[in-house]
């Protein structure tokens, strides 16, 4: 990210590019109202423009020319997102004329603005924490509903809630230490080991657990996870992927890098966004190269979270079958008995017998028949014991959050360590401090630059 002073006013587009029925365009810094009063002429002549107020009128380049109508708002500092005084034109779509209007911004003082520049001045203004201001990228990232409201609660704070309560019970077993450094003649027992341990664990650990096992799910549910469907040719691993996918209304795009025989689409199961990969691919289906080597499906299959196993019910378990499925490992999977519509009870319970104890689903792709029960199934082999937690999470931790968050906690267990071991108190006081200042990383207290660079690269222009 360019070095930029922190107060000089920035100006983009801040709806998403394309054609839309109106299109913004935001401006930031001391100089919004100047511009605003340049580049705009309210149909209602007036002295001024009050806050928070909507003027209609045109917008005007620089030769006088009209660009557009528009309505036009100015909200005064402090009480906008960024904090400064804020401009916001809401022109007529077309992103040929936004893009005129705002070269007349930047031809009128104005700069561009970096991706994720309103929200950091946002934050670096004290208005959001870097939870927060995280939240907005979740938000535009969401692919599911699910992930879209554990973004919305973080962006209402609900993991900075969080924090804060660990925060002021870190504070406050901090400030009996320190009553306990300051007076070290009186008694040991100022401060109750006891109440501690117990404040430590119910108010400290606990929740810290807690919210390191949200993050495990909420990287779920925000990246979703890779589903490959395998089994030998045939036995219906392309029908099961085009089910699944009429199953799901809010149909899905190939991803790019598809390669010649994978095809890769995206469905989501009970919120869970799912990356379902055909190990044969649909085009060139009954190619040749169908004929996948064991090597190759192998590699596919590495590469999952979870895979579903088909076979074909009424052929039954060959030795194919058996070869492939040797080569799974470990690899979390489902059996799927497809083709139950063509077998009889016996056959289907004769592959039903060979895993007892797993988990195996009979369905008809064709038919469509079993396809709830696979779906549950695989949403429990994806959630697994997280299934309660992942039903009631109030926000989803990122990647970011989890490592402080395990940071915090090694430090509240070396506190605990330490307290058992009866240490000095000032060496006690050393140990809450530490999990205090990983707390500060989170929110943004005392991130450093390069860390916020990287938390607001991910935003795209506008935001
Ligand atoms: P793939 O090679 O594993 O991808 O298998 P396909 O999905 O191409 O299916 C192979 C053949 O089996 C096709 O003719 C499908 O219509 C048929 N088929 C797939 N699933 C079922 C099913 O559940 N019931 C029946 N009756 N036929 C199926
Ligand atoms: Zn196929």
């Amino acid at each position: 990210m360019a070095v930029h002073r922190a107060n000089d006013t920035i100006a983009a587009i801040a709806t998403a590019p394309g054609t839309g029925g109106i299109g913004i365009i935001r401006i930031s810094g001391p100089e919004a109202l100047t511009l605003l009063r340049q580049l705009f002429v309210s149909h209602k002549p007036h002295s001024h423009f009050t806050s928070h107020q909507l003027y209609y009128g045109t917008v005007m380049n620089r030769a006088g020319q009209v660009l557009d109508e528009a309505l036009a708002v100015y909200m005064r500092a402090p009480h906008t997102y960024t904090r400064e005084d804020v401009v916001e034109l809401q022109c007529h779509g077309s992103y040929l004329v936004l893009q005129e209007i705002l070269r007349t911004v930047f031809e009128r003082g104005a700069r561009p603005a970096d991706p994720g520049e309103f929200t950091k001045r946002a934050f670096l203004a004290g208005r959001i924490d870097l939870t927060r201001a995280e939240a907005v990228v979740d938000l535009l990232q969401a692919q599911t509903e699910k992930g879209a409201l554990l973004a919305v609660n973080q962006l209402r704070g609900a993991l900075f809630a969080e924090l804060e309560q660990i925060r002021d019970h870190l504070l406050s077993i901090l400030a009996v230490l320190e009553v306990a450094i300051d007076f070290p003649d009186e008694d040991a027992e100022i401060f109750a080991a006891q109440q501690i341990q117990d404040q430590l664990q119910t108010h400290l650990i606990g929740p810290l657990e807690r919210l390191i096992a949200m993050a495990e799910q909420g990287k779920i549910v925000r990246e979703g996870v890779k589903v490959v469907i395998t089994g030998q040719p045939n036995v219906g691993k392309s029908s099961l992927l085009n089910t699944l996918l009429q199953e799901e209304r809010a149909l899905v795009t190939p991803l790019p890098g598809t390669t010649r025989d994978t095809i890769e689409e995206r469905i989501a199961i009970r919120g869970i966004p799912l990356h379902l990969v055909d190990t044969a691919g649909i085009r060139l289906h009954h190619d040749p190269v169908e004929a996948l080597g064991i090597e190759r499906a192998r590699q596919k299959v590495e590469q999952a979270d979870l895979v579903l196993f088909l076979v074909d019910a009424q052929v039954g378990w060959r030795e194919t079958d058996e070869e492939l499925y040797r080569s799974l490992g470990n690899k979390p999977h489902v059996i799927v008995v497809n083709k139950r519509d063509l077998a009889t009870k016996e056959q289907i319970a004769s592959i039903f017998s060979r895993f007892s104890g797993k988990k195996v689903v009979a369905i008809s792709a064709k038919q469509q028949e079993g396809i709830d029960e696979l779906q549950e199934a695989v949403y429990q082999a994806i959630i697994g014991d997280g299934a309660e937690l992942c039903e009631r999470m109030t926000c989803a931790p990122n990647t970011r959050h989890r490592s402080i968050l395990h940071k915090t906690l090694t430090a509240c267990r070396g506190f605990e360590a330490a307290m058992a071991m009866a240490a000095p108190v000032d060496l006690l006081a050393v140990e809450v401090q530490s999990a205090l200042d990983h707390l500060g990383d989170i929110v943004g207290l005392t991130t450093p630059d390069d860390v916020l660079d990287v938390v607001f690269s991910q935003f795209c222009i506008g935001k």
